[in-house]
């Protein structure tokens, strides 16, 4: 988001240094997001990984509340509308980003905390510039067409730590010609594209990470595409490092925003996967946390998707031996360019293969039936394939989780839930995340904890 001094009063903006008396003690803030992360899906990765007594590392934070996440249209909000009210404290509609509803900009929490002289840095294994990171550092009034204006405006407000997928978006093909990221290198940004290059970055003062055109790969397809991309706990690690050498502080953003993803396509092994490796990076980043006492961690999610449930039925053995994504699956499938089917003999085979089912003559002609209705239906007609794999494949296993009608149905979110979602903390004032908040409590509640005066419109 760009800043426009001229539209900020005396009154409603007033001097960090007068706004809070005694020194803060929260100087850092690490806010880490599960894109779609709801009880379900917590749920779903902490009987996989640990069984029925076992515990994910996020259950240990001191601290829990609840959270509500609709837009200002729509009572299930998009990630979108969603990042929107964590970032900057205002309801948007579905598909905007950073700004109000009537289309005018909106600053974030992380614009304060740059605004104050700290530093400031997004992670995601999306793309970098898609609805969530480009809610703290952007604005769009339509998320299908803004990402190039969102790296535009993360190179104009030279944003110190930007880690992530998506480097289609600062190339030439998608810039009118210009190439981003020798712009971003001209300003003094260290760039490096995998995780060979993130490794050997001695802490530069500004840096770039793009290690995908698109979508970072599932945790669950690493080994089958040999992918020397960083982990999210690399990315996190390195970005701590970079943060923190400011005497005045950090803000970072770091999002999980595949297990959304996976959760869209009614993958529960990749939630699991996706969802264990976000537990992960929190463990890392709270250890870090820990050997100071300035630095507040919250974990929370933008919103739920696809209604996931730990149900009776679930197969969870089965579910943990299917060795890739639906995505993966989905992309081993051969159609027949005649008919525009997909063959029974090639598809039984690839799903006995990778998610070991087996399918019937029926099965195969509902899908295909399945994937041509939604093709032309919904808001993303490019998964269609990936998610009647992925609901096949749920429905064999008994994974609780919303039907594909209600997903085709599901007008601008393809299946989110307006159910709440939870909100761990750690650190100094770790207690104000109590009871039920609004997520658009959020960076108010970071922004007094702080004594970073949160930007009025
Ligand atoms: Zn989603």
């Amino acid at each position: 988001m760009f800043f426009h001094y001229t539209q900020v009063s005396a009154t409603s903006y007033p001097e960090v240094n007068n706004i809070q008396q005694e020194e803060p003690k929260v100087k850092n803030v690490i806010m880490m997001l599960g894109d779609g992360m709801g009880v379900g899906q917590l749920e779903i990765a902490r009987l996989l990984e640990h069984g029925k007594e076992g515990s994910l590392f996020i259950e240990t934070l001191p601290h829990v509340a609840l959270m509500r996440t609709y837009s200002n249209n729509n009572f299930v909000t998009d990630s979108a509308a969603g990042g929107t009210g964590i970032a900057t404290s205002v309801k948007t509609n579905n598909g905007m980003i950073g700004v109000k509803p009537n289309g005018k900009e909106v600053k974030s929490i992380l614009d304060a905390f740059q605004h104050a002289g700290k530093k400031v840095g997004i992670i995601s294994n999306n793309t970098v510039t898609d609805a969530t990171p480009a809610s703290f550092t952007g604005s769009t009034t339509d998320r299908w067409n803004g990402q190039e204006k969102i790296a535009r405006e993360m190179l104009k407000n030279k944003y110190d730590v930007i880690l992530g997928g998506g480097s289609i978006y600062f190339s030439p093909e998608k810039q009118k010609g210009i190439d981003l990221i020798s712009k971003f290198k001209e300003e003094g940004y260290a760039f490096v594209h995998d995780k060979t290059s993130l490794k050997k970055v001695k802490n530069p003062e500004r840096l770039l990470g793009l290690f995908h055109p698109t979508y970072m790969n599932y945790k669950l397809d690493y080994e089958q595409k040999k992918s020397n991309e960083p982990s999210l706990i690399e990315m996190t690690e390195t970005a701590l490092n970079v943060l923190s050498t400011n005497e005045k502080g950090f803000f970072l953003m770091v999002e999980g925003a595949r297990i959304d993803h996976a959760a869209h396509a009614a993958d529960a092994t990749g939630v699991w996967k996706e969802t264990i490796e976000f537990d992960n990076t929190v463990k890392a980043t709270v250890n870090w946390a820990k050997k100071r006492d300035d630095t507040l961690v919250i974990v929370l999610a933008d919103h739920e998707t696809m209604g996931m449930a730990a149900s009776e039925p679930m197969d969870i053995e089965g579910l943990k031996k299917i060795k890739a994504s639906s995505e993966f699956i989905a992309h081993k499938l051969k159609i027949d360019k005649n008919t525009g089917n997909y063959p029974a003999d090639n598809m039984k085979k690839i799903l006995k293969q990778y998610a070991h089912i087996d399918i019937s003559d029926d099965e195969v002609e509902q899908f295909n039936e399945n994937v041509k209705r939604s093709s032309q239906v919904g808001i993303y007609p490019q998964y269609a394939v990936t998610w009647e794999i992925g609901s096949l494949i749920a429905a064999h296993y008994n994974v609780g989780v919303m039907s594909r009608d209600v997903r085709a149905k599901s007008n601008t979110t393809s299946g989110h839930s307006g159910n709440m979602v939870p909100i761990f903390a750690y650190g100094p004032s770790a207690d104000r995340f109590d009871g039920v908040l609004d997520n658009t409590d959020i960076s108010k509640m970071i922004g007094e904890i702080s004594g970073v005066p949160f930007i009025k419109r």
